[in-house]
């Protein structure tokens, strides 16, 4: 799957800019080290990895800078029970997959229509503002799942 679009830096700041917002060195490099590595990293994660790019940046700021991206909708959180925050770049439509042995997260392709599909089940009065949908369980031994990102 091609992220050229995605990876254009001009993208980043044409959202922000959208959002009233100013693209900053640190916005972009978090939202940079989000598309290079999409394995759902919690702040904690993104933090290593930005630190190595950028000493002086702290936690706090790594905080700031997600919630910026969440806010002007770049980037998706993902909850799960018990666990910290993830964070996904991926905007399409799409499920996730929680490996309950490994603690990996996986994008997982919906069929189209899905989600309508889905809506069309609330009772009337009723308007979803979102829909999440995550799997958990693990990958079958001798089977060999379809490469996920
Ligand atoms: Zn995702």
């Amino acid at each position: 799957m091609s992220t050229a679009t995605q990876t254009n830096p001009d993208a980043l700041a044409q959202r922000l800019a959208d959002s009233g917002l100013r693209s900053t060195p640190q916005r972009e490099l978090i939202y940079r080290v989000l598309l290079d590595k999409r394995d759902h990293p919690t702040a904690d994660q993104v933090f290593t990895r930005v630190k190595a790019e950028l000493p002086g940046i702290s936690l706090a700021t790594v905080y700031n800078c997600l919630e910026t991206l969440v806010q002007c909708g770049l980037v998706k959180q993902v909850n799960l029970e018990r666990e910290p925050t993830r964070y996904c770049p991926n905007l399409h439509p799409h499920a996730h997959f929680h490996d309950e042995r490994t603690g990996a997260t996986h994008d997982i392709d919906l069929p189209p229509g899905i989600f309508s599909e889905l809506r069309a089940v609330l009772p009337p009065g009723y308007e979803a503002a979102g829909v999440e949908i995550t799997f958990r369980g693990s990958a079958v031994a001798d089977a060999h799942p379809a490469s996920v990102q």
